[in-house]
């Protein structure tokens, strides 16, 4: 098979598609009550969609199993095993601890597919982490994921979780950060998408196959492209190019694990862990029922109890403070003026409207301070 090998930096990137992977077998689910809690507990809340966006039902029930037909290579049970836990360890310690995902561990998939399915199979250890890849479509739950056998290094354990996270992160719903509409393509996947893009009917100049293959130089001009590379270069284009569907749900992030470009832009190449925007956008996408913190809009400050406004002020949600885009106010605002007054403290809560239009409620004590900013200031609070 001809496949495209990657730098160390794009392991994570190759081969993330969002290809749904075709459905098999029944829809038999196994027993909810034999299952393990693996993350935090959550209240349950019901599927449903906005736009492409698919949630899965939560708790999501979670199984993975080994599946040696997706490759010429086999993954031996025990190095399964391994990686098995890997993929537990890492969803638990990721989005595991959004306060509204929660997944169930159903031990290895017996039949059907549960609400997290995670297939795994052998990477080419020729290729070695350049080969560490998944399939996941976004909103489908459904991963399949490559792995190396008997590799159980630390290097082998960061990159497989790093696939692990980013696959089931599409698999709640989550798109790439570099398809977000409007933005702009690093350079290196730039280069790369003009490569494939000339590449992805079959044949291609020799520079536009070596942009779209590093690894792999050209042995023709112009090159002419077996069935898996043109399925590659398709697949890389569809992957890379602006998704109209997808709706921002924070500001940009270039270090998102959901971003190629985020080795790029300065993430770590081991680092399997998703960015504090990664984490709030999978929360806005998993909203529970609870009071959200109140958030600064403009010259206030936050105190351990609450927060601090002065005259001018504004208040606004926790989220829109933690860098989440159109969270509005009923109303349409984003923020809400405080008005003047005397000082003292009070409580307000905010309605707020969730990315799926349900509204929320942020809440929290205030405390009007047009007096005393160097007392505040020297006591607990942060400036914003
Ligand atoms: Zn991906």
């Amino acid at each position: 098979m001809t496949t495209a090998n990657t730098t160390n930096s794009a392991a994570r990137a190759l081969w993330l598609t969002t290809l749904l992977l075709s459905a098999c077998g029944g829809e038999a689910y196994d027993s909810r009550e034999q299952a393990t809690p693996l993350g935090v507990s959550s209240e349950a809340s019901t599927a449903y969609n906005l736009g492409s966006w698919s949630r899965r039902p939560m708790p999501a029930r979670f199984c993975t199993k080994l599946d040696n037909s997706q490759s010429k290579y086999v993954l031996s049970l025990a190095s399964y095993n391994v990686v098995r836990w890997w993929v537990i360890d890492a969803l638990q310690a990721t989005w595991g601890q959004v306060p509204g995902v929660t997944f169930v561990d159903n031990g290895t998939c017996l039949e059907g597919q549960l609400d997290v399915t995670v297939s795994i199979g052998a990477a080419d250890p020729t290729l070695g982490y350049g080969d560490l890849h998944g399939l996941t479509g976004r909103g489908s739950g459904q991963t399949m994921m490559w792995a190396l056998d008997a590799d159980f290094s630390a290097e082998a354990e960061a990159r497989t979780k790093a696939v692990a996270v980013h696959e089931v992160g599409h698999g709640l719903g989550l798109a790439h950060e570099h398809q977000m509409p409007g933005g702009t393509p690093c350079a290196s996947m730039q280069f790369k998408l003009a490569g494939c893009t000339s590449c992805q009917d079959g044949s291609c100049p020799a520079a536009d196959y070596n942009a779209c293959f590093p690894d792999y130089p050209a042995t023709m001009d112009p090159m002419q492209l077996d069935p898996d590379a043109k399925k590659y270069a398709i697949q890389y284009v569809h992957d890379t190019t602006p998704d109209p569907s997808a709706r921002p749900l924070t500001s940009y992030d270039g270090l998102s694990i959901m971003d190629y470009c985020a080795g790029e832009n300065g993430r770590d190449e081991l680092d399997w862990l998703p960015t504090r925007l990664d984490l709030l956008g999978m929360e806005l996408l998993y909203p529970d029922s609870r009071t959200y913190p109140l958030g600064c809009g403009t010259a206030c400050f936050y105190a351990g109890d609450g927060i601090i406004v002065r005259t001018g002020s504004t208040v606004t949600s926790g989220w829109t403070a933690r860098g989440a885009v159109n969270i509005h106010l009923v109303g349409g605002a984003t923020s809400f003026p405080m008005v003047p007054g005397p000082d003292g403290n009070g409580n307000m809560t905010l309605n707020v409207v969730d990315p799926r239009g349900q509204t929320r409620v942020a809440g929290g004590q205030y405390h009007k301070s047009a007096g005393l900013y160097s007392a505040v200031v020297l006591a607990s609070a942060v400036i914003r």
